[in-house]
């Protein structure tokens, strides 16, 4: 096998004194927000929640036992204060607690976005660090609760006391993740990573490939119901077998005909061109262009969001997709969340 270019850190690499006597701010309780404080509070460290007067989510947090003040107390209260609200609000409730952070308090994310486009500008005399499960909130929970971990990376942006990272580590073994395993990146490398795989692969290149190949069959006079199963429906026993063992484990898998027909014809769809538009969207996520863009759209109110969502949500692809889904024994309706997967 060949070395890891990364040090894998694990639960004996993590010192719990770094947090153990500490108080955690954990600001908002959703996805993230739920599981941090939960599992936080399960391991012992003093946990308060931070939330609007009038927030949804208030009684959840309280019914889960757990310390609810507004986003201000518990800054105040905080030696940790994680932002776990969404990216697009957190400028807003910074701009509200950061005059609660005192000297050598830890402002910390799970995402890198305001950070690293500089819509957050922390003050000089705090730690800033990043604690990021690689899962939905509701798995790294699930995990921590059956004695089992969720992968993580950790980031330091500003390190003043010297012990950002310890602490960092610490957090994460709090939360589960160190039981998995945690791997150490920078605020830079995280954000344009994730954007670049969300926009190119995971949600952006996917969705599209999946929609035109659906549209050439049924465009070719192919019944919609056909083109719904070989283009949506079977990427998901193909993406749990790259999952389980690689490229390698799925090619063994499918038959020798797909794969002959997959190797000679999958450069042919994504091609050259693909790959240059892929480095073109890659340098606006690194000269901030796509940031600018997000950022800009949503002090607009969402638009052209908006107009995308719906005609997405209208696609005959999905007009297909709903009734089918409805008719076969493998379609649970799961919960919400586990649907909301982490990109
Ligand atoms: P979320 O949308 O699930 O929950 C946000 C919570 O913030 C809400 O439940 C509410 O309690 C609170 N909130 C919402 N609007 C608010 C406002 N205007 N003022 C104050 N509080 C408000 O958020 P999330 O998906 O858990 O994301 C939190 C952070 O975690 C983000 O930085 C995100 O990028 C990061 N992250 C998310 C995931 C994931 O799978 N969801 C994975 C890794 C990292
Ligand atoms: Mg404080
Ligand atoms: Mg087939
Ligand atoms: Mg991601
Ligand atoms: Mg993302």
């Amino acid at each position: 096998m060949t070395e890891l270019n990364t040090t894998v850190y694990y639960d004996d690499d993590a010192d719990r004194s770094q947090i153990d006597d500490k108080t955690v701010a954990i600001l908002g309780y959703g996805s993230q927000g739920h599981a941090h404080a939960q599992n936080l509070a399960d391991s012992g460290v003093d946990v308060v929640v931070g939330l609007r007067e009038n927030s949804s989510s208030r009684s959840a947090a309280e019914s889960d036992g757990l310390r609810v003040k507004t986003p201000v107390e518990a800054a105040e209260e905080g030696d940790i204060v994680s932002v776990l609200v969404p990216d697009t609000v957190q400028p807003a409730v910074f701009e509200q607690i950061r005059d609660s952070l005192e000297a050598g308090d830890t402002l910390q994310f799970a995402h890198g976005f305001n950070i690293h486009y500089n819509q957050i500008q922390p003050p000089e005399d705090v730690d800033v660090t990043m604690v990021a499960p690689k899962s939905p909130g509701h798995l790294v929970r699930r995990n921590y609760e059956n004695d089992e971990g969720t992968p993580g990376l950790i980031a330091v942006y500003q390190d003043e006391t010297g012990d950002a990272k310890e602490e960092a580590l610490a957090y994460s073994h709090a939360i589960g993740c160190t039981r998995a395993g945690v791997i150490e990146t920078s605020f830079q490398e995280e954000v344009e990573t994730d954007l670049f795989g969300e926009q190119v692969v995971l949600c952006g290149g996917v969705t599209s490939l999946v929609k035109q190949g659906y549209e050439t069959l049924v465009d070719a006079g192919y019944s919609p119901e056909m083109a719904y199963f070989e283009c949506l429906n079977e990427l998901k026993l193909i993406v749990d077998l790259m999952y389980e063992g690689g490229l390698e484990e799925m090619w063994n898998s499918v038959s020798d005909t797909a794969e002959y027909g997959g190797l000679t014809r999958g450069d042919r769809v994504v091609d050259d061109h693909a790959r240059e538009n892929m480095e073109e969207i890659l340098e606006e996520v690194q000269n901030g262009t796509f940031a600018r863009e997000w950022i800009a759209e949503n002090q607009a109110g969402r638009p052209s969001y908006t107009q995308l969502k719906d005609a997405e949500e209208n696609h005959h692809i999905e007009e297909v997709g709903r009734p089918l889904r409805d008719l076969f024994a493998w379609s649970d309706d799961g919960d919400e969340e586990e649907e909301k997967a982490e990109a």
